[in-house]
């Protein structure tokens, strides 16, 4: 896989899986990495360092995914200084777990809000410009919650099978013009996310893991670069599990 020449913009990419990604791209020669954060700017800052060692031009850019002005404005941004975006990868994300009957619309409409919306304001005016490149590749972070449901993430397990949904759809409309749409469905891995759980709950949940371990935010990273990679040009409308045979 080589990004060079390559524009790629990670959103959520200050920590965890996001992050992974976009050293990921920088390991294979991106010529750019937009680092979008929410809050983390000193965690994204230290990302831009990480890939700007590794030889890639990079930048920290901050936008709330759910605020499609916020993120117009970033892709603005993006285009001014480098004038393309090849590769996009939705993969901001929150949780706010609860069980259906406790469940505040406050916490159903937030995590929505950010993991499905924002997926769909990042897209929208990215395609735009991936039609006239007449290349892109879009990778969407979606989760097995949102393929097998998940008890307590009703919010959740509902913005990621919106993810798989949104995913398909967009493949179709823009196959012919040689752009790309796929997502990712990780299991259970190790990231600030993940580590906020109680350890009972933890441990149950690796107990379903074929692998009987957590994963790494890099083997997911691996799966999204090369979904997102020019050798991956006959896939597209797929949601592939990264769960170690969950
Ligand atoms: P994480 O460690 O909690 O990191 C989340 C990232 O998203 C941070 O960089 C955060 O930025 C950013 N973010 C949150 N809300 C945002 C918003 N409104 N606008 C822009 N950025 C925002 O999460 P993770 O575990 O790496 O998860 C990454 C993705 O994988 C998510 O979509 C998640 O749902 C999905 N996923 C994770 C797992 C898992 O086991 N970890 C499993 C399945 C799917 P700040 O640092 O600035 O807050």
């Amino acid at each position: 896989m080589d990004f060079s020449s390559q524009v790629c913009l990670v959103t959520g990419a200050s920590r965890g899986i996001g992050a992974a990604i976009a050293l990921e791209f920088a390991k294979h020669n991106a010529q750019a990495v937009i680092v979008n954060y929410s809050g983390s700017k000193e965690k994204a800052e230290a990302v831009v360092a990480q890939i700007e060692a590794l030889g890639s031009k990079a930048v920290a850019m901050q936008c709330n995914v759910s605020d499609k002005a916020q993120c117009e404005a970033m892709i603005g941004e993006v285009i001014k200084e480098f004038g393309r975006v090849d590769v996009l990868v939705n993969n901001a994300g929150i949780t706010r777990d609860g069980l259906i009957l406790k469940m505040s619309e406050e916490d159903f409409d937030s995590v929505i809000g950010t993991n499905l919306k924002g997926v769909f304001n990042m897209t929208q005016p990215l395609s735009k410009i991936m039609l006239k490149q007449k290349y892109g590749r879009i990778v969407n972070l979606a989760s097995v919650s949102g393929i097998y449901g998940n008890a307590g993430q009703a919010n959740y397990s509902a913005s990621k099978a919106g993810v798989a949904g949104f995913t398909k759809a967009v493949a179709k409309e823009l196959a012919s013009r040689n752009i790309t749409c796929n997502a990712v469905a990780p299991g259970f891995i190790a990231t600030d996310m993940t580590d906020a759980m109680p350890e009972g709950a933890k441990e149950a949940v690796v107990s379903a893991v074929a692998m009987k371990r957590a994963g790494k935010p890099e083997e997911v990273a691996a799966v999204v670069a090369f979904l997102a990679s020019k050798e991956a040009s006959y896939i597209t409308g797929q949601i592939v599990e990264v769960s170690g045979g969950m």
